[in-house]
């Protein structure tokens, strides 16, 4: 099976346990199921979109298998950080260590 599409599977059982936990406990709050029923739908709609345009981006820096290189650690050692324009890495100069490309903008 596809692990995107699994990954995909697990959420969306993830929000059906959530938002029907989610409206127990309006319920129980007294909140009318009409309330309810909107904040969950809400959430199934923006939720999703929310993911995918993470996973888009995700997607976008990853054109070379080079994954999470450079995403942390390494944001306090200089004041003057480059912002690649490909996949918006922050790193310190020259090529980007993500994805290697050389297009890049200074960020003060
Ligand atoms: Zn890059």
């Amino acid at each position: 099976m596809n692990p995107q599409l699994k990954k995909y599977y697990i959420f969306l059982g993830a929000s059906l346990v959530f938002s029907i936990g989610l409206q127990i406990v309006l319920g129980m709050l007294g909140v009318p199921w009409y309330i309810s029923i909107g904040l969950v739908m809400a959430i199934f709609i923006l939720l999703p979109m929310y993911m995918r345009r993470r996973q888009a981006g995700n997607f976008g820096g990853s054109g070379s298998g080079g994954g999470f290189f450079g995403n942390n650690g390494m944001n306090n050692s200089a004041s003057v950080k480059y912002v690649c324009l490909v996949c918006q890495n922050k790193h310190n100069g020259g090529s980007c260590p993500r994805c290697g490309s050389k297009m890049q903008r200074a960020d003060f």
